[in-house]
């Protein structure tokens, strides 16, 4: 089984490229079960995902072990699909996604993890805050009484670009601002360790600067079938 190997070997590989300090989210949107259970044969355990439907259905028919990840934009009527079994959700880009997320928290009994985007690229077309937009969101009341969030962090994307030193700015500024806010212990409902930074194409420039979650999807699984 030559995908078998292949599929592996790239996680192999992409490991090796870690530091301690660092964990790979196996970024599986748009691929099938089988793909999936291929790499958590080879011992992967992270996966991420960018579809609440599709998220869902891949939990129920995958072992349970598997810690899922929500990578995508959420729409706010999607939360409900996720919010029983999710670890993490890194794309949080608005008060009100908060607010569902944590009602359907409370429902569940749970404390849902989530990362804070930040929007750091130059195209306008991505998700994301500010830097001040995240800042007046985490010292807002509105936030403070959401006791079923716990924000673990930030997300960001770069530009998609061939310039090396634009991508490397990007994720020093993202850097720099979440080694800020990890050292500030006065904010509510946070525990500030998580960076999610860095896909196929640029996970290395990520960990230079000190990416702690990165989202490779493409060089682990190929590209992906729409
Ligand atoms: C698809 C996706 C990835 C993975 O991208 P690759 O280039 O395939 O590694 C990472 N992050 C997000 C938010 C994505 O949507």
């Amino acid at each position: 089984m030559k995908s078998n190997s292949h599929i592996a070997t790239q996680i192999v590989k992409i490991k090796n490229d870690l530091p301690d300090t660092a964990r790979l989210v196996a970024v599986s949107k748009f691929h099938p079960c089988e793909a999936i259970k291929e790499a958590y044969d080879a011992g992967q355990r992270l996966f991420g995902e960018s579809r609440a439907q599709e998220l869902k259905e891949k939990y129920e028919q995958l072992p349970k072990d598997i810690e899922w990840h929500f990578i995508g934009h959420l729409q706010v009527n999607k939360v409900k699909y996720i919010a029983p079994f999710v670890s993490l959700v890194h794309s949080v880009d608005s008060i009100g996604l908060l607010k569902e997320i944590n009602r359907q928290a409370s429902k569940y009994n749970r404390t849902i993890d989530c990362l804070l985007e930040i929007h750091v690229a130059q195209e306008t077309t991505k998700y994301g805050l500010t830097f001040d937009e995240c800042t007046t969101l985490l010292q807002s009341e509105e936030f403070a009484r959401l006791e079923h969030i716990r924000i673990k962090g930030f997300m960001g994307m770069a530009s998609y670009t061939d310039d090396t030193a634009q991508i490397e700015q990007e994720f020093h500024q993202l850097g720099t601002f979440f080694r800020q806010l990890r050292d500030d212990s006065s904010i509510p409902n946070t525990d500030i360790c998580e960076l999610s930074m860095g896909m196929s194409h640029d996970y290395l420039l990520a960990l230079k600067e000190g990416a702690t979650l990165v989202r490779i999807g493409t060089t682990i699984f190929g590209e992906r079938i729409y």
